[in-house]
């Protein structure tokens, strides 16, 4: 089968593997459409370590093409997702909630494309398949549950974390794609204001077309002030971190009210330090809670039943489209974030 593999710092390359062979918990689905994400993006520049030679990819819509002997509640031919994050479902950590953390350890439910050969590829095995495997409703396409394995599930996990309430104003730093799922969450969520951030003005303009209520660009005001002021100087009750950088992490806790929520998404690189004004020395009632995208086939399922509702449509965000053959070349578009690209659909050509 076909793989994108990665080779060496700078090299995600497409080439031959022999198709995985199933065990007992496992299911091989035959990969009809996929994405890239942004964390792809960072293990092609070597700044996320993995193994020389993994296929890459977690993001996978598939049809089951076989499963393992001990997989039962599935059949052959089903069309299915699995989340980015593919927990066991049965150790200490997933019984108690932390199934993102499986295993106990950080990160420890990201398999596929990290520890596990992804899904950017024919064929993809699914390990503990009866955790992972939700089948997709019968009217929905690959392309409106494509967002669901991660940044879906991520950016509404963010909203979901901050609590947010019915009522609710919520400002959101950064709209690429998580945080603009964000911003649908907080939406979906109860908060009846939302106030955006970003650099980007047709990030700004999806971010409008998707239900942002006010949109910053910083380039042209400085956001705290701008928020700050679009609340007479209350504040936000819940601040959604979507970049990872000191700044907007700073931010984001610059405009949150005493006693607020900074829900944070950002992977964070280098040295991350809070200014104690802004924390109040401590005294604010501030909560910071960092959220993993959230999988499992419990979560999937709520998330294609809010795409089957009506209220979300996340399809605008896939800008671009590429065969798995083209792959490289949506690798090269998607990282130098040319031409407005938001999200890439790949699709393998099987029928799905
Ligand atoms: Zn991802
Ligand atoms: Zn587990």
């Amino acid at each position: 089968m076909k793989a994108a593999v990665f080779v060496e710092p700078g090299r995600i390359v497409l080439q031959e593997k022999p198709i995985p062979r199933v065990g007992p918990r496992d299911a091989l689905l035959r990969v009809t459409t996929t994405t890239i994400c942004g964390t792809d993006v960072h293990i092609l520049k070597g700044e996320y370590p993995v193994a020389r030679g993994l296929t890459i990819g977690h993001e996978p819509v598939g049809v089951i093409e076989e499963l393992g002997d001990a997989v039962t509640g599935y059949v052959i031919g089903q069309r299915v997702i699995a989340g980015a994050i593919t927990p066991c479902g049965h150790c200490n950590a997933c019984l108690d909630g932390s199934s993102s953390q499986c295993g106990g350890k950080a990160m420890g439910g990201w398999r596929l494309g990290n520890t596990i050969d992804g899904c950017q590829a024919e064929y993809v095995l699914i390990p503990d398949a009866m955790v992972n495997l939700a089948p997709i409703p019968d009217l929905l396409t690959d392309e409106q549950v494509l967002m669901c394995p991660d940044i879906m599930s991520t950016g509404f996990g963010g909203a979901e974390s901050g609590r947010i309430r019915i009522g609710d104003t919520v400002a959101v730093f950064a709209q690429g794609p998580i945080g603009l799922c964000a911003m649908v969450g907080a939406r979906l969520a109860g908060a009846t204001r939302v106030l955006v951030v970003d650099s980007l003005a047709d990030r700004l303009v999806m971010s409008k077309r998707l239900g942002a209520d006010v949109t910053i660009n910083f380039k042209e005001q400085d956001p705290v002030q701008a928020i700050l002021e679009a609340t007479n100087g209350r504040g936000v009750d819940v601040a959604i971190e979507a970049l990872g950088t000191q700044s907007s992490f700073e931010s984001c806790l610059r405009v949150i009210r005493p006693g607020g929520v900074l829900s944070s998404l950002g992977v964070y690189s280098s040295k991350l330090t809070l200014p104690l004004d802004a924390f109040a020395a401590g005294l604010g009632d501030h909560t910071v809670v960092t959220t993993l995208c959230p999988g499992g086939k419990e979560r999937m399922r709520r998330l294609m039943s809010v795409v089957a509702s009506g209220r979300v449509d996340l399809r605008p965000l896939v800008t671009h489209r590429f065969t798995l053959d083209e792959i490289e070349k949506g690798y090269d578009l998607f990282a130098n974030q040319r031409d407005g690209v938001l999200k890439v659909a790949i699709t393998t050509g099987s029928p799905s």
